[in-house]
């Protein structure tokens, strides 16, 4: 069954936070000093995680990504993913994660099923990477990325937030190194999500100013022709190799977009910019039974009608779309809460 909103937009796509918690403190996603975390007794149980997937798939969701917070932080990470992978209605798999942990978990995430792996990596400085996150661990990701590529995912995606002044002078060699593993290299717009109480909009580089810095690399650059409601754009160099733009902040996708949110205490987001969730957890602890469980959803689906990025990008005065205080408040307006 497909359930389509206001937009026509079907569900197929549930992305998972398994926590808040995270090992780094990325300047465009956790600058702040403190944070306020999930009550811990919230935080979903994996039988409970694989419940809300089973009544998700019977709206047509047959694509997972587990995020965090850092997801490789929650304990016993693979016993989740052995729960999903075995699922029949569960066609991909795949997981986002900051990679310091994943030299040591990769194997056993493969094992466990896993399809599919998007690991952040910003720089290839040391001392960037230090200055950017807060923690000396460029190393540790490098290992993790290797680990990755030896263990053969299916495919294993690189992800760079690219901010003005910071790392914008690293797209190709980034691109270099997507090679050496076999990964494919995929350039973010900065967003102004909630977290993201640093940004501005001159410190976004746009797809188009990033496809000229490459070029100026590389020589012509050809988009790939491809029918997708995957985030990224996809282009090829002269030498074949492919990498992706994600340009939601200049043009974004949300007429395409399939997507929703489950955060780690069970509240359901459909829009990375939505202002209020459905409490999922609830009626799940409750014993509301999975058909009337599917009802809601499907009515909440077929109501649907945000474009959040576009609403943004139509804003005549940008600043950080969230203030402090208010994230405070109410962590669930947090990108690492939300589940990036
Ligand atoms: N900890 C994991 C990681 O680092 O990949 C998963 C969670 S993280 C929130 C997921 C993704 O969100 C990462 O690729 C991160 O770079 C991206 N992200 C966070 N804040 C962002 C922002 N302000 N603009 C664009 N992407 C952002």
């Amino acid at each position: 069954m497909s359930v389509v909103d206001r937009l026509n937009r079907p569900l197929r796509s549930l992305r998972i936070s398994v926590t808040d918690r995270c090992n780094l403190r990325c300047q465009y996603c956790m600058p702040e000093d403190d944070y306020v975390w999930l009550p811990r007794e919230d935080i979903l149980t994996f039988e409970e995680v694989s419940q809300l997937v089973d009544i998700f798939a019977g709206l047509g969701v047959g694509k997972v990504r587990l995020t965090g917070g850092e997801p490789l932080l929650r304990r016993d990470l693979p016993a989740l993913v052995r729960l999903l992978a075995a699922k029949p209605t569960t066609r991909d798999l795949a997981l986002t994660t900051n990679g310091i942990l994943l030299a040591d978990q990769a194997k056993a995430l493969r094992s466990a099923g896993l399809h599919r792996i998007t690991i952040s990596l910003d720089t290839l400085h040391g001392d960037r990477f230090k200055a950017l996150t807060r923690f000396d661990a460029l190393d540790a990701v490098l290992a993790g990325i290797r680990e990755a590529a030896a263990v053969g995912f299916d495919s294993v995606k690189l992800d760079t937030v690219v901010v003005r002044g910071v790392n914008d002078d690293e797209l190709a060699d980034l691109v270099e190194c997507g090679k050496t593993v076999t990964a494919e290299v995929r350039f973010i717009e900065y967003m102004d999500v909630g977290g993201a109480t640093k940004w501005s909009p001159e410190a976004v580089v746009t797809r188009r100013e990033m496809l000229a810095m490459l070029a100026a690399r590389y020589g012509p650059i050809t988009p790939v022709e491809e029918e997708s409601s995957a985030p990224a754009d996809r282009f090829r160099l002269r030498d074949g190799t492919i990498f992706g733009i994600i340009s939601s902040t200049t043009e974004p996708f949300c007429r395409s977009c399939d997507r929703s949110r489950l955060t780690a205490d069970g509240l359901w987001y459909l829009c990375l910019y939505a202002q209020r969730g459905v409490d999922l957890r609830r009626p799940l602890r409750s014993g509301a039974s999975p058909e009337e469980m599917r009802s809601v959803l499907t009515s909440v689906w077929q109501q649907r009608a945000d474009r959040g990025a576009e609403v943004r990008l139509a804003a005549a005065e940008r600043k950080p779309f969230i203030p402090i205080e208010t994230l405070q408040r109410e962590p669930h307006l947090e990108m690492h809460t939300r589940g990036g």
